[in-house]
């Protein structure tokens, strides 16, 4: 097993935090968020203290893909939120503070509260890693993250098609530009296994992601299959890390933790 956190710098993002990964893509849709909560339970497989911060505050998902609905408690000594917990792993999502059908329209500075009680207003306790899922794009969250958090690193998800290369490129250049360092790349949907004949291929091309981290000088973490099985547990609830971990779908989570 790879010595964990050889990627991971030294200083200390938050108190109690030792490392906050974040999560992100250039467009919606690729999968962010299945990585995002897949990895946070590979970490924590590893025996790592893990907690899971959905910052995707105009369509958060991962309090439905980690099966934690409603609302926080509240430590009424310190007012500070208490995060759920499941799968071992402490999880605060937007989606736990918000109406699901609420409009969410977030400017500059509302965001910036919004995610400074996401992040300073809970008792997060000790952890090793917080993983962060960031919304897709380029947009006050994640800058305002940069301006506010010191982020470990973050780990970038792109299908193999061109455009959501091309947006994956630009999110690139804006973490590199407010002082992110981008610890990989991630291909989700990258080949297809299918479920009855166990034969793969290639649905929406190959390689892509591959090419464009090696092109602009960051790490290839890994390639995540397409399937079904990958699906139907990641939307009812029941993270295919902790169902079926030794699936040839789901090792490639494990693998890629290990080499963050
Ligand atoms: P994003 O966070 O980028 O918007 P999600 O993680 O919410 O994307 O995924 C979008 C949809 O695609 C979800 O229904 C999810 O279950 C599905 N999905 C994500 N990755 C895979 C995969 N590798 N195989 C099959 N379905 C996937």
């Amino acid at each position: 097993q790879a010595q964990h956190g050889s990627k991971l710098p030294k200083q200390k993002p938050l108190p109690g935090i030792k490392h906050v990964v974040v999560v992100a893509s250039g467009k919606g849709g690729v999968g962010k968020s299945t990585v995002a909560t897949n990895l946070a339970l590979a970490f924590s497989k590893m025996n790592k203290s893990v907690g899971i911060l959905d910052a995707d505050i105009y369509g958060p998902s991962i309090h439905r893909m980690m099966n934690v609905p409603g609302r926080p408690e509240v430590n009424d000594e310190t007012n500070k939120m208490i995060p759920k917990s499941n799968y071992g792993v402490k999880v605060l999502s937007m989606g736990n503070l918000i109406e699901e059908d609420a409009p969410t329209i977030w400017r500059g500075p509302l965001v910036m509260g919004a995610l400074d009680q996401l992040l300073r207003q809970v008792e997060w306790g000790e952890l090793d890693i917080l993983v962060m899922d960031f919304p897709p794009g380029t947009g006050d969250v994640q800058l305002s993250t940069a301006q506010n958090v010191s982020v470990s690193g973050a780990v970038v998800v792109s299908t193999p098609q061109d455009i959501a290369l091309i947006d994956a490129r630009r999110g690139t250049n804006m973490f590199r530009k407010v002082g992110i360092d981008v610890l990989g790349v991630v291909e989700n949907m990258s080949y297809h296994i299918c479920t009855n004949c166990g034969n793969t291929s290639h649905i929406f091309g190959h390689g892509g992601a591959r090419e464009t981290a090696k092109e602009m000088e960051l790490d290839f973490l890994g390639e995540i299959p397409l399937n079904a099985m990958i699906r139907e547990n990641s939307d009812k609830g029941t993270p295919p890390v902790m169902v079926d971990p030794n699936n040839v779908c789901v090792v490639p989570f494990l693998e890629i933790a290990q080499k963050i």
